[in-house]
């Protein structure tokens, strides 16, 4: 990489970047907008007081409560794709600080809104609902009133409302701890330089080819971990028991139901998920096997998981290439999925290269009023492919629903935010594939998924198993402690990875540097959501025309259903054990097929 010469912002050629002048032809247009939203909050808040007036009114505060969102949506998302541009731009910067300090002016001006609706008698509600005014509305709000039982009285909310700073401690001193003065060791690194680590080249040092690389880093991550490992107990300890006295006193009958209560989905699903990748536990483990088998090893350590099998070939893939690639890989989508991508380039969604000050990594990002846009920082490597694959995946999910539906339903849940965005991934793979005769070309596509199904279903399967053991500790009033942690995570590491991997003690802390086990039960999203876009994938390969019309369904629901729902019409039923199923058979499979590649 350091033999690119880094442009500054104005270098880059015009085709190779965004057109935000789309959102805003100029700073002052967006100033004029900026300066509109506090009389849009105003007139907001005028329904203060009267929402149980009448239907209508509770129709006119909904909306006048939309219109001041989205603008505000508008401005913020300018100020923020701007300053990704270059973040050391003063201009950009004051943009973004300012959108921010509005946003929490208007969140603390609308908090009202809610509880008022809540605090609506359940009779004058039913009539409200029953009105031909809030029609559209109803889902909605029967969505905001499925919280009422857990919702208390104003006095109780207020005591919470007051106490939540005070209830976040255990979860800032994690992040303070690990983020800001928890130090590690320096090491040394494939070129003999001694280098500082740090929570962000830890992976790389885990994917060096080099063994004796990733012995040592992974020797010193975890020897700097056991050295607090009380202090981080005790913080875990202190985030769990939150999670766990926050649902008890919103009558949930367990943190877990009470995680899964805004998805609306059942425990069941959590659970099945669990129960079905123990039943595929012996793929990861022949998989383990076959590293073994590749790395000349009678057994390997839990520092040779993550280092690639196959080293990435060295194809310089020029943009425009890319771009064919994709539009190929999705050409099974049908000619309007094809003629709508290509807008993607024709109307400059995406900022294509790396430029001095611009934002690291990749996303789509965007509003109901913009382009669904695409931050890249491309170089022409395969995953580069992969990535904008999957970041157009986000796109056109966006893309269809803003279409398809009103503002008010038209952004999609987290819990289905990674399904069209994998889906295009496993589109490009299977294209990729069938295009090339290289074996070499085809082991590294191979161990590609192996990696993304890995890291996606099994480990994060991994973690949502040891979370829930966590609760349900905590739950029988049992404190965590190091002692009992580490027992649990060593025990269950080597049941997921068996017994070609030697149980090396060290991993046994590894729950201590996972910021997801602050989140609340937010990793199980993952494998559900990779489980699902395997099965949608295979439905559009499959060419059925009825299959790939639900799978349209799917990308232009928006909010407008229950996730689950959304789901099963697109063609997969996640109240099942069968998608996990179906994708780690695909697993299963590959291992197979990447072991004839490369064990004679
Ligand atoms: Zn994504």
């Amino acid at each position: 990489m350091d033999s690119h010469k880094v442009l500054n912002r104005k270098e880059v050629p015009e085709e190779m970047t965004w057109d935000i002048e789309a959102i805003y032809a100029a700073p002052e247009d967006w100033e004029k907008d900026f300066a509109a939203i506090p009389a849009l909050v105003d007139k907001f808040a005028a329904f203060k007081g009267r929402l149980a007036d009448s239907a209508a009114a509770l129709r006119d505060a909904i909306e006048s409560d939309d219109t001041m969102e989205r603008l505000a949506e508008k401005v913020y998302v300018y100020a923020h794709l701007r300053s990704d541009e270059d973040t050391r731009d003063s201009a950009n910067r004051s943009r973004v600080d300012r959108a921010e300090s509005l946003f929490a002016e208007i969140s603390g001006k609308t908090a009202w809104f809610d509880p008022e609706i809540m605090a609506i008698p359940n009779k004058k509600m039913d009539e409200l609902l029953a009105a031909p005014e809030l029609s559209f509305y109803k889902r909605s709000l029967e969505e905001l009133l499925r919280s009422r039982p857990h919702t208390l009285s104003e006095k109780e909310e207020r005591i919470l409302g007051m106490s939540s700073d005070v209830m976040g401690t255990a979860s800032k001193t994690f992040s303070v701890l690990n983020n800001a003065d928890l130090r590690f060791p320096e090491v040394t690194n494939e070129d003999g330089k001694r280098v500082e680590l740090t929570h962000g080249n830890y992976i790389k040092f885990l994917e060096s080819p080099k063994r004796r690389v990733r012995k040592k880093a992974f020797r010193a991550m975890y020897t700097s971990y056991t050295k607090l490992r009380n202090t981080f107990a005790t913080t875990l300890d202190g985030a769990i028991k939150k999670h766990v006295l926050s649902a008890k006193l919103r009558n949930y009958p367990s943190a877990l139901n009470a995680s899964l209560f805004s998805d609306n989905v059942p425990e069941e699903v959590y659970m099945e998920l669990i129960q079905a990748v123990h039943d595929k536990l012996p793929a990861l483990h022949k998989y383990m096997q076959l590293r073994c088998d590749v790395l000349g090893l009678e057994q390997i350590d839990m520092y040779d998981v993550f280092n690639p099998l196959v080293p990435e070939c060295k194809l310089e893939i020029t943009w425009d290439k890319a771009k064919e690639m994709v539009q190929e890989a999705f050409k099974p989508l049908g000619e309007e999925y094809c003629e709508n991508l290509n807008k993607a380039f024709e109307q400059r969604w995406v900022d294509v290269c790396e430029n001095r000050g611009k934002r690291s990594g990749a996303y789509s990002g965007g509003c109901y009023d913009s382009y669904p846009y695409l931050l890249l920082n491309f170089h022409g490597t395969l995953n580069d492919v992969f990535t904008l694959a999957h970041e157009l995946g986000h796109s056109m999910h966006s893309f269809y629903s803003h279409k398809e539906q009103e503002y008010h339903y038209a952004d999609y849940q987290i819990f289905v935010a990674e399904v069209a965005s994998t889906t295009n991934e496993l589109l490009l793979h299977d294209h990729l594939m069938k295009s090339t005769e290289d074996d070499n070309v085809k082991a590294y596509l191979l161990c590609h998924l192996l990696d993304q199904l890995r890291g996606t279903i099994y480990r994060q399967t991994q973690f949502a198993e040891f979370e829930l053991w966590m609760h349900q500790q905590s739950e029988k009033s049992i404190p965590l402690n190091a002692d009992m942690l580490s027992k649990k995570y060593f025990d269950l590491n080597a049941e997921y990875y068996g017994k070609s991997v030697k149980p090396n003690q060290r991993i046994e802390m590894e729950w201590a540097r996972i910021p997801h086990f602050y989140y609340n039960f937010y990793v199980y999203k993952y494998a559900t959501g990779i489980s699902a876009a395997v099965e949608l994938s295979r439905n559009i390969l499959s060419g059925d025309a009825k299959k790939i019309k639900d799978y349209f369904g799917f990308l232009k629901a928006g909010d407008s259903k229950e996730v689950l729902d959304i789901m099963k019409d697109a063609g997969v039923d996640l109240s099942t054990p069968e998608p996990v199923h179906v994708a780690l058979d695909l697993f299963n499979d590959t291992v197979d097929q990447l072991h004839k590649l490369l064990v004679k």
